[in-house]
């Protein structure tokens, strides 16, 4: 099933920094379900635990009213990266903004990521959309559309029409000795 998502957002930094409570949780669920999205993927930089805590509250007590799916925005050697963990310890990886701020260097992290970033609310005017286009094709790479969000508002003004079967079909288990391991 094809679902409305943004797979890119900073929600704590949107909200400042706020801690995982079930406060926080709402916040975020009203800000997804105000733009009509079917969910979203929590990408803080280099923490997984805030999108982790997020999904918990939000299916523990919220029942459950939008998907989240809990990942982490890392940086390697001239990228940024964002993960996404599915169940089973696969991860989803795709290279974010590519071209923004270094240039893509497509070759060295094409063993790394699954999905390519051709539209981000972010960065949307350093992007060269025809080149990303060429590259997703060449090295078969899903690409999408995210807004990149670091305030409750942009969330879902970029988005992807997916079937997060298809981003799982595609994941791969977590890599060696940089691996998040949760
Ligand atoms: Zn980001």
């Amino acid at each position: 099933m094809r679902l409305k998502l943004d797979l890119h957002t900073h929600c704590q930094e949107a909200l400042f920094y706020a801690q995982p409570t079930l406060e926080t949780a709402q916040r975020i669920v009203e800000a997804v379900k105000a733009k009509g999205l079917d969910g979203i993927a929590i990408t803080e930089h280099e923490n997984a635990a805030f999108g982790y805590k997020i999904k918990e509250l939000v299916e523990e007590h919220l029942g459950k009213p939008i998907i989240i799916v809990p990942g982490c925005e890392v940086d390697v050697a001239r990228a940024q990266i964002v993960e996404l963990y599915f169940p089973e310890g696969l991860v989803f990886r795709f290279l974010a903004h590519p071209g923004y701020p270094w240039s893509i260097r497509i070759e060295d992290y094409l063993d790394q990521i699954q999905g390519i970033e051709v539209d981000n609310g972010l960065h949307r005017v350093a992007l060269d959309l025809d080149k990303i286009d060429a590259l997703a094709q060449k090295y078969d790479l899903l690409l999408l559309s995210n807004s990149d969000a670091h305030s409750l508002q942009a969330i879902g003004e970029y988005y992807n029409y997916i079937d997060l079967e298809e981003l799982r079909r595609r994941a791969c288990a977590p890599m060696g000795k940089d691996a998040h391991h949760f």
